[in-house]
């Protein structure tokens, strides 16, 4: 006979929800940060109308509605609980439409009601799996799931009705760029003083990016959503993926966007953390006529769990009564934390320090440097953001941290390139062997400045360009070239925000023989698919110098593990959070020091200057390739 386990102690673990941009997750986690259960679904799209550079790529595929257990799950203590058996978690299998739709060239729309399904989805296969290892006869404890956290792509607007509940559009994700002529009709209107003004305020240039132009763009294009306004009774709701998910999620129907998402709206004015009138005004919007969500912190009691009726959204692969059991569960549990993905990762990096940056390396590369509660505005474009809020916490740490942006627009997806349409590797993990072959790059310097370059050269006419080859160049070559072009512009981009913090010109030459100054920047902490290659990361060492430690990250989902420190130090009193408070967090979860994970320099001073001499004349000359009128 089995024991039974019915009084064992129980072990809280923390539920994250993690809306990315092509899928969504739900991790579980403990409080050593490590992942008790994990489902993914991969957003299905309309692969006819996908854009031509999302086709035959593998984050485009289709989503599975049925969960698999092939590999073991083990438990907190090491205990392989092997789950074998398939969860139908909806009732049928007819599809219900794509999550992602591209209805034409640069329109990327989002269903919202899918993404909400996905991620009710995502956290019953969790719980499924959670009820499993706790039915296990030889685990001395119990898991409990004690708060929610949730991580989200950022920028994404969604409109809704209050009255139904269900969006009145799609929801125009960030990389939509159907407002590019408001935005250039914008920026044609106000000089640049105006501009200089609105950038203090946002801590953003005026972009297609955020949410503003999009919200602009549906009033002026979608007449369900123009009229709604135009009655101006307070049906019409605006909000982020954030907002979206804690209204349909919470039994209150909490109306509430935490400052990291809130930032990114071009209506929060950064000093205040409010709303601001002139922002408003700018981009036409009277908010008594439609409702904006509360700003509030990234870690707090917004509201306690309850499912949504997906069905009465019209979302008609209605979920299994199983399902909604499992969701039983955890009805009531606070939803306690939210952050917006790349302040997640921050967070879920422990970049808690003002001075610690971050790096993702995805099919883009993100970078967030950490400033603090000081809010500086970049001279070199780089954006400021929120980097989180916790305000249950004492002193300086309780208070808003800022942070400094800056975004490449091709990191991974050159090596997809490379993979696609050069046919040079069969796979994204070929490219660090076949970089290897080589000691350097044989003078070779790929900018891959495929849509232009970005922070912070900033120049548009600009595109990818191969310099130095000769008969000698070979696919090592011009492959260690492209890693090391996506590294290049990580080290220009340090050295910016490091100059809009106060340092000198170059501080990671400087901080080479200065004794004592405080370095700006000591350790870099990465993430993201590319980062899995050891080669990416000694090249990216080898290129920032001795002055930084470049580390990767132990617990490769850094998003989620955001959210859930956010959710678990979100309760007032600290009996009742996961973790006291920060340096409790530092102590619990342990990652990150494995010496496999660290990269330092190798590459001898004057080799490296010579290199990133040779890459600055190769953007001055990549510059201005098209003509104003190309
Ligand atoms: P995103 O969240 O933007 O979809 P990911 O963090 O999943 O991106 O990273 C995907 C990118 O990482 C791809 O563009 C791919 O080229 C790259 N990648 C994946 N695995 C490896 C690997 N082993 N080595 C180098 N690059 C990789």
């Amino acid at each position: 006979m089995p024991r039974r386990n019915s009084n064992a102690p129980s072990i809280p673990v923390i539920a994250t929800i993690d809306i990315g941009t092509t899928s969504a997750r739900a991790i579980l986690f403990s409080q050593q940060g490590q992942e008790i259960a994990k489902h993914q679904i991969e957003y299905s799209t309309t692969a006819s109308e996908a854009p031509e550079n999302s086709k035959n790529t593998d984050q485009f595929r289709r989503r599975s509605s049925l969960m698999r257990h092939e590999d073991p799950i083990f438990s907190a203590e090491g205990i392989a609980i092997s789950i074998t058996d398939n969860v139908e978690i909806e009732n049928n299998k007819s599809s219900v439409g794509p999550t992602l739709r591209f209805p034409q060239p640069g329109w990327v729309e989002c269903m919202p009601v899918h993404i909400l399904a996905n991620a009710v989805q995502c956290l019953v296969a969790c719980l499924i799996t959670l009820r499993k290892i706790n039915q296990n006869p030889n685990l001395q404890v119990k898991y409990k799931v004690k708060c929610i956290g949730i991580a989200n792509m950022r920028e994404t607007t969604i409109v809704w009705s209050r009255k139904t509940g269900k969006p009145l559009s799609g929801g125009i994700t960030w990389t939509d760029t159907r407002t590019s002529e408001i935005v250039q009709h914008l920026e044609k209107m106000i000089d640049e003083d105006r501009k200089q003004e609105l950038k203090e305020k946002t801590g953003l240039p005026l972009s297609t990016y955020f949410s503003a132009a999009k919200l602009r763009w549906l009033l002026d294009n979608d007449d369900t959503i123009r009229d709604e306004y135009e009655k101006g009774d307070g049906n019409l709701m605006f909000g982020t993926v954030d907002t979206w998910l804690i209204y349909h999620l919470t039994k209150e129907k909490s109306f509430v966007s935490d400052i990291t998402n809130a930032s990114r709206t071009y209506f929060m004015d950064l000093e205040t953390q409010d709303y601001d009138d002139d922002l408003l005004d700018f981009w036409g919007i009277d908010p008594s006529k439609i409702r904006l969500p509360k700003i509030v912190s990234s870690s707090e009691f917004y509201g306690s769990f309850a499912a949504p009726n997906l069905s009465n959204l019209g979302f008609h692969n209605k979920i299994t009564q199983e399902a909604y059991d499992i969701l039983k569960t955890i009805t009531g549990v606070p939803i306690s934390g939210c952050l917006g993905d790349q302040s997640a990762s921050l967070v879920g990096q422990l970049a808690f320090s003002s001075g610690s940056a971050k790096c993702t390396y995805g099919t883009g590369c993100f970078l967030l440097y950490n400033t603090g509660i000081t809010k500086l505005i970049s001279d070199h474009g780089a954006l400021t953001t929120f980097g989180y809020w916790f305000p249950n916490l004492k002193g300086n740490s309780g208070k808003p941290h800022y942070a400094l942006e800056g975004s490449i627009a091709v990191a991974g997806s050159i090596i997809q390139w490379l993979r696609d349409n050069l046919k040079m590797i069969e796979n994204a993990k070929d490219i660090g062997p076949l970089a290897s072959q080589v000691d350097n790059s044989g003078g070779v310097v790929f900018i891959p400045a495929f849509s232009g370059l970005y922070a912070p050269y900033w120049d548009r006419g600009a595109r990818g360009t191969i310099f130095g080859m000769t008969q000698y160049t070979s696919s090592s070559h011009i492959a260690k070239a492209a890693l090391e072009g996506v590294c290049f512009q990580v080290r220009a981009i340090l050295k910016a925000m490091a100059s809009d913090a106060g340092a000198s010109e170059d501080f990671l030459e400087e901080a080479l023989t200065s004794q004592n100054e405080k370095k700006p920047l000591s350790t870099l902490a990465t993430d993201g698919g590319m980062s899995k290659a050891d080669e990416v990361l000694q090249i990216q060492a080898d290129i920032l110098g001795p002055c930084v430690t470049v580390k990767r990250a132990q617990i490769s989902e850094c998003t989620a593990l955001g959210a859930a420190i956010a959710a678990g130090l979100g309760a007032k009193n600290e009996e009742d959070r996961i973790w006291k408070d920060l340096d409790d967090v530092l102590e619990k979860i342990t990652g990150g020091d494995a010496e496999s994970n660290i990269f330092v320099a190798k590459l001898p001073d004057n080799e490296r200057r010579r290199n990133w001499k040779r890459w600055e004349k190769a953007v001055e000359r990549a510059k201005g390739w098209l003509d104003q009128e190309d």
